[in-house]
């Protein structure tokens, strides 16, 4: 095991109406509340109101910020920023998927800088205070509503990173499947496709004697995987969602990662730069890369890959080398993803070869990318080439 020091400080308030305990934890903080939300789902849905009245009766001074991107854009951090300057905001409440919260993340702490917003992203400068901040989630997929993670899109410039630091974390999560229930189809394979694509990229480590993280992961992917055919079918059902709510969270909470060095992550950077040049849904992008990212690192370690298919797609061991059953494993997994509604090919969203050069730099910006497979540009660009 790799040494480690692991803290995670969030709250979780998870299960059928929870919003009842919102006000309670509203009061340790001060009364100037910035909401902020996405496009309008919650409106449809009606939680923008509850959370309007809890605030009212609490008789908090209610400001918003609507409009979050999928895809969260610096300039709408910087406008939230801005707005929690202008009117001295003390807390911030993100109500909404992992969009709206990493936005509210670099919202709570640009907030508290003289400088601009995106020098935190790129790392330029690192945050000495934020706004604390909450969350209610309406979309299980990132994690982002107990980790520290942000990942944000510079539209001028079509770059796309991760960004993270102490100061976000939320100081609760409020997690009602109920939530959840309104979501699409293609949301909700999103999120599935995304939550696994998480784990995956904890399970793939250089680090031994894991056997404890090895097998969590692989009893977090079964259960997901199980919940997550059966809901695509049935979008209403609410113990579905609850397994998949809870698993989103599980994904990338940090505990997956504990002593294995926190995992790989570079198909997550070849995604963002897909989704910094394209604009597609995060997941979808995963969704097509992540079996090509196998099959091209398959080599550094082929035993690995075939207890993946093993333990988790069910594949039969008996008579093969760990390469082919491997190789049988990515398969299940291709299988399961189209079955369940994901994209397979980048031109599935109409991407065709003529920015592969481009995706590949910005992917390889800081160097190899990966702390596993530390792949080359040249290797980013073989993986988005058989990708298309
Ligand atoms: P999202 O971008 O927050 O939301 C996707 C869409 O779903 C939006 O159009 C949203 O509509 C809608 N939606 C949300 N909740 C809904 C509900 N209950 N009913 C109906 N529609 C609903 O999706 P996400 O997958 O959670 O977040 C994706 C972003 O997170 C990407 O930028 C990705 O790179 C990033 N990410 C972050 C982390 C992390 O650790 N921080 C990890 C992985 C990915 P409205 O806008 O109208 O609400
Ligand atoms: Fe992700």
């Amino acid at each position: 095991m790799k040494e480690f020091v692991f803290q995670n400080p969030v709250k979780l308030i998870f299960g059928k109406n929870s919003i009842a305990k919102l006000a309670n934890e509203l009061s340790a903080y001060g009364n100037r509340i910035l909401v902020v939300y996405g496009g309008g789902s919650i409106k449809r849905n009606g939680l923008y109101n509850e959370v309007m009245e809890i605030l009212k009766e609490e008789e908090k001074e209610v400001f918003e910020l609507a409009g979050v991107e999928p895809n969260p854009r610096v300039s709408t951090a910087r406008k939230g920023a801005a707005l929690c300057k202008e009117h001295n905001i003390d807390f911030i409440l993100a109500v909404g998927g992992g969009s709206v919260i990493d936005c509210t993340k670099l919202i709570a702490t640009a907030a508290k800088y003289d400088g601009d917003a995106w020098d935190f992203v790129i790392k330029k400068d690192s945050p000495k205070n934020a706004i604390p901040f909450g969350t209610i989630l309406t979309l299980a997929a990132t994690g982002s509503e107990m980790n520290a993670g942000s990942v944000i899109t510079n539209e001028e410039t079509e770059e796309k990173y991760g960004w993270g630091g102490p100061f976000n974390f939320p100081k609760f999560s409020i997690l009602d499947p109920t939530y959840t229930l309104t979501l699409p189809k293609d949301q909700t394979v999103y999120g599935i496709v995304d939550m696994m694509s998480h784990i995956f990229e904890q399970y793939f480590h250089s680090t031994t004697n894991t056997p404890l993280q090895d097998e969590l992961c692989e009893g977090a992917l079964r259960a997901i995987m199980e919940a997550g055919e059966k809901l695509v079918d049935d979008l209403q059902n609410y113990e579905l969602r609850e397994t998949i709510l809870l698993g989103g969270t599980w994904g990338l909470n940090g505990f997956l990662g504990m002593g294995n060095n926190g995992g790989d992550w570079g198909t997550h950077d070849i995604e963002h730069a897909v989704s910094a040049v394209y604009d597609i849904p995060h997941a979808g992008g995963l969704a097509i890369l992540f079996p090509h990212w196998m099959r091209h690192t398959l080599k550094l370690n082929p035993a690995r890959y075939a207890r993946l298919a093993v333990k988790v797609f069910g594949v039969d061991p008996e008579g093969k080398t760990d390469e082919a059953i491997a190789n049988e494993g990515i398969d299940r997994l291709r299988e399961y993803w189209t079955a369940i509604g994901a994209p397979e090919k980048l031109s599935d969203y109409g991407i065709d070869d003529s920015k592969i050069d481009l995706m590949a730099k910005k992917a390889a910006v800081n160097g190899p990318l990966g702390r596993y497979a530390q792949l080359s540009e040249g290797e980013v660009k073989s993986i988005l080439e058989a990708s298309l």
